[in-house]
C-alpha cells in the first residue's frame, strides 16, 4: 500500500468531572486525510483545504506528530500529507487532535503497523503540545482507540479504555466564536481547595463506575465540574441557560467540550437528545450568533480507513 485515505473524527475532552483525563469520540464530524509514501525522506504537508492552517511541518500538529513517529523509528522514509479540514480549529471538539492522530495512524498503516494504537497516542500527543502549549492526550486517545477513554497519566502514557453504555448519546453545540486552548487555559486558577478536589475525584470515580454498570442515574449525579467550569463558562454565551434548559428536558449532564466554546450534553437515548437539541437550538437562535448543533452516538471505532 502506497497511499491511504482516512476519516479522523472530532472528539469531546474533559466531560465535566474528568478535566484533562476523560474524552469520547464523535461520529458524524471529522477531517479527511490522504497520506502517501514519497521518495524523499521526512514529512511534507502538501495540501490543506477547508481552513487556513500552516503547511510548515513544524507549525502544523500533523507534521509534529508525524515527525515524532518517524524519529522514534529512526527511519529515512518519507510521507506526504493532504488534510481536508471539516473541524474548525479552536472549536473545542478536537480539531488539532484529529490532524495529529490522523497523521500517525495513516503513517503507521503505510509502514505495516510497527506501533499499537496505544503507542500512537505518544506521537499524536506531541502534536497536540504544539496547539495547546502543553502535552495532553484526552482528545487523541479516544480518536485513536474509539469510545470513551481515561488518561491516567501522560508520563509515561497510560490510557484506559472505558465501556460505552449502549444508549449513551451526545449533543454538541458549536457557537462559531474562536476560543484557543492556550487562552482558555490562562483563566484557570492554579490552586484547588481540598473540598473541591474531593468532590471532583468522587464524581470522576462514580462516573467511571456508572459507565461499567450502565447506571444512567449515577452518571447524571456525577457529571459535575465545580473546578474549571465556573471560570471557563464565563467565556461561553448563554452557558447557564443552555445547561438549565438541557437538564430540564432530561440531559444526564451538560458541560464545556474541551476548552470550549463548544458545549456538550449527554443523554440516555436519541429521543432525549432530540429534545436537548431543540432546547439548545431555541436559546442560541435567539442571540444571533452563528452556530452548529448535532447529535452523535459515541463512536466506538474511532479513526477509520476510507475506501479510495
Ligand atoms: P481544538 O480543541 O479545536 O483542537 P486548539 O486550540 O487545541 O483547538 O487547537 C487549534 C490550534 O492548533 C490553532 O492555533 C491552530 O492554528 C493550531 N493547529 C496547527 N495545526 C493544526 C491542524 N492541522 N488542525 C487544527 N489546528 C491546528
Amino acid at each position: 500500500m502506497d497511499e491511504i485515505k482516512i476519516f479522523s473524527p472530532a472528539s469531546v475532552a474533559n466531560i465535566s468531572c474528568g478535566f484533562d483525563v476523560l474524552g469520547f469520540c464523535l461520529g458524524p464530524v471529522g477531517d479527511e486525510m490522504i497520506i502517501r509514501k514519497s521518495d524523499s525522506s521526512g514529512v511534507k504537508i502538501i495540501k490543506i483545504e477547508g481552513q487556513e492552517l500552516p503547511l510548515d511541518v513544524k507549525k502544523n500538529v500533523a507534521g509534529v506528530a508525524a515527525e515524532a513517529l518517524l524519529n522514534e523509528l529512526k527511519t529515512e522514509r518519507g510521507f506526504e500529507i493532504e488534510i481536508y479540514k471539516n473541524i474548525k480549529a479552536g472549536s473545542g471538539i478536537g480539531s488539532s487532535a484529529a490532524s495529529a492522530a490522523g497523521a500517525v495512524f495513516g503513517i503507521n498503516e503505510l509502514l505495516n503497523k510497527p506501533f499499537t494504537a496505544h503507542e500512537l497516542i505518544n506521537f499524536a500527543m506531541e502534536g497536540e503540545g504544539l496547539a495547546s502549549g502543553s502535552v495532553h492526550a484526552d482528545n487523541v486517545a479516544p480518536v485513536l482507540l474509539g469510545g470513551i477513554t481515561l488518561v491516567r497519566t501522560t508520563d509515561p502514557i497510560d490510557v484506559v479504555q472505558l465501556p460505552t453504555p449502549k444508549e449513551l448519546t451526545a449533543v454538541i453545540m458549536h457557537p462559531k466564536i474562536e476560543l484557543k486552548t492556550v487562552h482558555a487555559r490562562e483563566i484557570i486558577k492554579k490552586n484547588v481547595t481540598m473540598e473541591k478536589a474531593i468532590q471532583q475525584w468522587g464524581n470522576l470515580g462514580a462516573f467511571v463506575s456508572a459507565l461499567y454498570d450502565e447506571d444512567y442515574d449515577l452518571m447524571s449525579r456525577s457529571l459535575k465540574d465545580e473546578i474549571v467550569e465556573p471560570m471557563r463558562s464565563l467565556l461561553i454565551p448563554e452557558f447557564e441557560s443552555l445547561k438549565k434548559a438541557s437538564k430540564d428536558v432530561g440531559a444526564l449532564g451538560f458541560g464545556i467540550s474541551g476548552s470550549g466554546p463548544s458545549v456538550y450534553a449527554l443523554t440516555k437515548g436519541v429521543d432525549t437528545a432530540e429534545k436537548v437539541y431543540e432546547a439548545i437550538n431555541e436559546i442560541i437562535s435567539s442571540i444571533g450568533i452563528d452556530f452548529e448543533i448535532y447529535i452523535s452516538k459515541i463512536n466506538q471505532q474511532g479513526i477509520k480507513i476510507l475506501p479510495d
